[in-house]
């Protein structure tokens, strides 16, 4: 007996429509120039200050007349302060 293998009915594959994908140019975004910032050496009022930890130490001397607030430049042998022009030369 031989039994006659049924014939593999073959599934007619469903062609799939070819979708041509459109592959979208991926521009490069302008790279923007980056301006070189001119680095200032601008100290504000937070160069006068040094904080350790919960301490802050003030890295300049204020202005006897002025008091306190007023910051003193620091200067080679003087501080002068920027506000009345009082001068105080450096005692060390
Ligand atoms: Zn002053």
């Amino acid at each position: 007996m031989s039994k006659k293998a049924p014939p593999k009915k073959e599934e007619p594959k469903a062609e799939e429509p070819k979708v041509e994908e459109k592959k979208e140019e991926v521009k490069p975004q302008k790279a923007e120039k980056k301006r070189e910032k001119k680095k200032r050496q601008e100290k504000g009022v937070h160069a006068m200050y040094k904080v350790e930890g919960e301490k802050v130490t003030r890295l300049r001397p204020t202005c006897e007349r002025c008091g306190p607030g007023y910051f003193m430049g620091d200067h080679k042998d003087r501080y002068t302060c920027g506000h009345c022009g009082f001068t105080r030369y450096k005692t060390h």
